[in-house]
């Protein structure tokens, strides 16, 4: 699909009405100049700023779809304000446009990022009434009331669940990231390398990943900074062996601050094939009993397919496993849309879910990142259209409704099938602290080990600075100091208050 765009002569718009775009056409291809033979629809948009407003008129070229919008700019805005008040005029008229021609509503409006609910906290937070910030959100972003309750549903779930969400700012989270998994499953970006024959390169990651924790954990104690959550992910962080596990833990308790108060400590254990007997022990002995088991989905083909080699009677055998042995918040995450499955699929996925319970089910919609060997191959995987999609998604709200699950936390990605939402939910007061943490983005996310993103925010302004470690094992091992002393420069700047 080629869109040709007319009248738009800011570079910083293109990005806004690409990601509109994206909306409403797998592969799409904007042009801002060039002939209109070659262009599947061309599209012209013509905006006009005075001291009070922005006026955006706009139309699909040949056809007698128009639609023009004014919106206020008040001198109180500084430079930045007014420009998004222009971005928001003019997607708002250009979302309309393509609404009318393609016939596809937008239940998120002009909405493209991929935190929603930070929105709703930031208006909410503001003073504004329940009220207001659900009429803004209508009015300036084109939102559906459908999404709107939802967001409104999410924040309540985690004002419930974190009481001092707004106040938490002067403590972090830590996120400690161990890039090993059994096998690369095939729609996986993330930082995953298989496990086997490794052994040498485990070792000095796990090296390298105990100073991180001994140096952070001494920063944080010097400064007498809590740690409000800690959670292990990756790849499957219990790849590794028990006896690695248990070192790396008792480092963890040894060297962070008040272990024993901190709110809340995961471990992913994403593949039921990596989970034994043993391993359980060793969570049990640290107190952890929040895990998380991922089926993605009840049927053997697919997650042969996709290459996850394990089958779905593991998954369950796991599960019990850990249950037996005092796991009491397992976390499962289902993927709609994965390769070859439709409605029917899911819904047994649903009913292999509820003979469980876990305490929390995170629903995914699969996704198409850019690296993933299924993007790369896309070809080869037949994947459901957008109705089909839709349809899942609704089953998914369905049924966690009837089985007492809430939604506290959702996150959409760009690809993303059918334009939906990932969306994680929890049997009221088992919700993942450190998921909130990190979708409403309302304190520093310290992010130690391989491909572990750090975020760090100014608890005075809210800015926020990101800082990456690498992906893969061999760039970590040979320069995890410089990463470390690089955190802790941060640390120093963002919490200079407190180090005085
Ligand atoms: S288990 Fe998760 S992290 Fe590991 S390869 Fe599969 S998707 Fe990636």
């Amino acid at each position: 699909m080629q869109i040709k765009i007319e009248g738009i002569t800011d570079d910083r718009l293109h990005r806004p009405l690409q990601n509109i775009a994206n909306l409403f056409y797998e592969e799409c291809v904007l042009t801002y100049g060039g002939s209109e033979e070659s262009s599947d629809l061309v599209i012209s948009l013509d905006y006009s700023e005075s001291l009070e407003n922005v006026t955006v008129s706009g139309e699909v070229k040949g056809t007698s779809i128009k639609e023009r919008h004014t919106k206020p700019i008040s001198s109180g805005m500084n430079e930045k304000e007014a420009f998004k008040q222009v971005k928001n005029t003019i997607s708002y008229v250009y979302l309309n446009l393509l609404q009318a021609h393609t016939g596809i509503t937008q239940k998120w409006g002009i909405l493209t990022g991929i935190r929603p609910t930070k929105l709703l906290h930031k208006k909410l937070q503001s003073g504004m009434t329940q009220h207001q910030a659900h009429a803004e959100l209508k009015k300036d972003y084109l939102i559906h009331d459908e999404k709107i309750s939802l967001m409104q549903q999410i924040v309540d779930r985690q004002l419930a669940a974190v009481p001092d969400l707004y106040q938490v700012k002067d403590e972090v989270s830590i996120y400690i990231g161990i890039p090993f998994c059994p096998t690369k499953c095939a729609y996986c970006t993330f930082p995953a390398y298989a496990i086997q024959g490794q052994a040498g390169r485990v070792g000095s990651f796990l090296w390298g990943l105990h100073f991180e924790i001994q140096k952070i954990g001494e920063w944080l104690k010097r400064h007498e900074i809590k740690v409000t959550t800690i959670y292990f992910g990756g790849g499957t962080p219990t790849s590794i062996t028990a006896e690695e596990m248990d070192l790396l833990y008792e480092e963890m308790v040894r060297s962070f601050p008040d272990v024993k108060q901190i709110r809340e400590i995961t471990v992913e254990a994403g593949r039921p094939d990596t989970i034994t007997e043993e391993k359980l022990d060793v969570l049990n002995k640290y107190h952890i009993d929040r895990i998380s088991i991922n089926p993605q989905s009840y049927e053997n083909e697919t997650l042969k397919a996709i290459g996850r080699h394990h089958t779905v009677e593991e998954t369950i055998e796991k599960y019990h496993l850990s249950r037996e042995h005092g796991m009491s918040n397992i976390n499962m995450d289902l993927i709609i849309g994965l390769p070859g499955e439709g409605v029917e699929e899911f819904r047994n996925s649903l009913r292999e879910t509820e003979k469980l319970m876990p305490e929390s089910l995170t629903v995914h919609t699969l996704s198409f990142k850019r690296a993933s060997e299924m993007t790369r191959n896309k070809h080869k995987y037949k994947v459901a259209d957008r109705d089909e999609v839709s349809q899942m998604m609704d089953d998914a709200v369905v049924w966690t409704k009837e089985n007492g699950y809430e939604p506290y936390y959702l996150y959409r990605q760009k690809n993303i099938l059918g334009n939906l939402e990932n969306v994680g939910y929890s049997v009221p007061g088992q919700e993942s602290i450190y998921n909130i943490m990190i979708m409403e983005e309302v304190q520093t996310i310290i992010g130690i080990g391989c491909g572990a993103a750090s975020k760090f925010i100014d608890p005075k302004t809210g800015k926020i600075t990101h800082f990456a470690n690498p992906k893969d094992p061999k760039s970590y091992n040979d320069r995890f100091e410089h990463y470390t002393e690089e955190k802790i420069k941060y640390l120093e700047q963002i919490f200079e208050k407190t180090s005085l």
